[in-house]
């Protein structure tokens, strides 16, 4: 069993794992969704699943850890979507 937390980039890597392009809006679309039909990343640890949103664990990756009253705003406005393109720090 898993008893130490994902790395900021395994959680990126997961979040990236389950995902299909949309040709028209250039989303890339998370099959992996909460429900609210946000994308998501589960994982185990001590028993419990922990659950972090996806676009931000992408977001982590590629610049910084986010602190939890960071805001990022998609400009698609897809839930779904966890192309690191599509949002913006907003606060
Ligand atoms: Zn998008």
């Amino acid at each position: 069993m898993t008893t130490t937390p994902l790395s900021v980039r395994e959680k990126a890597l997961r979040a990236l794992s389950r995902v299909t392009r949309d040709q028209e809006t250039g989303c890339l679309i998370s099959a992996t969704l909460d429900r609210k039909g946000r994308a998501v990343v589960r994982y185990q640890m001590d028993g419990q699943t922990i659950r972090v949103l996806a676009h931000r664990a992408v977001y982590a990756a590629l610049h910084q850890p986010l602190k939890p009253y960071q805001a990022l705003r998609r400009r698609c406005g897809d839930l779904r979507c966890v192309e690191p393109t599509h949002f913006t720090l907003t606060s």
